[in-house]
């Protein structure tokens, strides 16, 4: 599988003394190179210490205020990625705990770093309105649910779906083909994973043409003998 390099920072906004840098970068790193996480997806994600140009990611910890701020009032509740900035916004109310999700501290900081990242490469939420109507949960009642729904809500929000930090694998749901595209300034590209969504399996197709020509030389046979049989008696009359 040919995968792709997503180079990304982060810091901690001066303003917080509450958490310390290192511990931050360091739950960053875990997670995005978890074999868990979008690795699986084909993604290899980079970290460097400071950033040259905006197509660098940067993750930043932010406060509740200024998460406001930067992600909007609707929003103001979240993290968010601004497209435009190449930036994530990780709000500290929620890095701290404040959310309605009922997943354990760390995971669902795992949770926020992976949605985030997840706009990054380009993905939407399943649905804006009413998670319960994803098809895929519906057709699987208390599975995992895509990483890409607002865990942050709740998980009321995710049902029929249970909460989840990482993203589905993708023989499962792929998230990288079952979930709107986003325009985003700063561009990934999407690498080959094969799996889920309307994916038709090469080997099924593989099989369906070698059937097809079985079943067109066993219909073409008798019909050429036939031809054959029929100019041959044309021929002596
Ligand atoms: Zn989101």
């Amino acid at each position: 599988m040919k995968t792709v390099d997503v180079l990304y920072t982060c810091e901690i906004d001066p303003e917080i003394t509450s958490e310390s840098p290192d511990s931050f970068r360091e739950k960053i790193q875990s997670t995005l190179s978890d074999s868990r996480g979008w690795v699986k997806y084909g993604y290899n994600f980079v970290y460097v210490q400071s950033r040259p140009d905006k197509s660098v990611l940067k993750i930043i910890l932010v406060s509740g205020d200024k998460a406001k701020n930067k992600c909007g009032s609707r929003l103001g509740g979240f993290s968010c990625y601004s497209p435009d900035e190449n930036n994530i916004y990780m709000n500290l109310n929620n890095w701290m705990g404040g959310s309605a999700s009922t997943l354990p501290l760390d995971r669902y900081r795992t949770y926020a770093i992976n949605h985030e990242v997840g706009h990054r490469l380009g993905l939407g939420h399943p649905s804006e309105t009413d998670c319960s109507n994803s098809e895929f949960c519906n057709a699987n009642k208390g599975a995992p649910g895509s990483v890409m729904i607002q865990m942050t809500r709740g998980p009321d929000w995710v049902r029929p779906c249970v909460e989840n930090e990482w993203p589905l694998d993708p023989s499962v749901y792929n998230e990288l083909k079952e979930n709107p595209r986003l325009s985003n300034t700063y561009t990934v590209s999407f690498p080959s994973v094969t799996g889920g969504g309307n994916n038709y399996d090469v080997n099924i197709v593989v099989a369906l043409l070698i059937l097809m020509i079985v079943l067109l030389m066993a219909i073409i046979d008798p019909i050429v003998s036939f031809v054959k049989e029929t100019i041959a008696k044309q021929s002596k009359k």
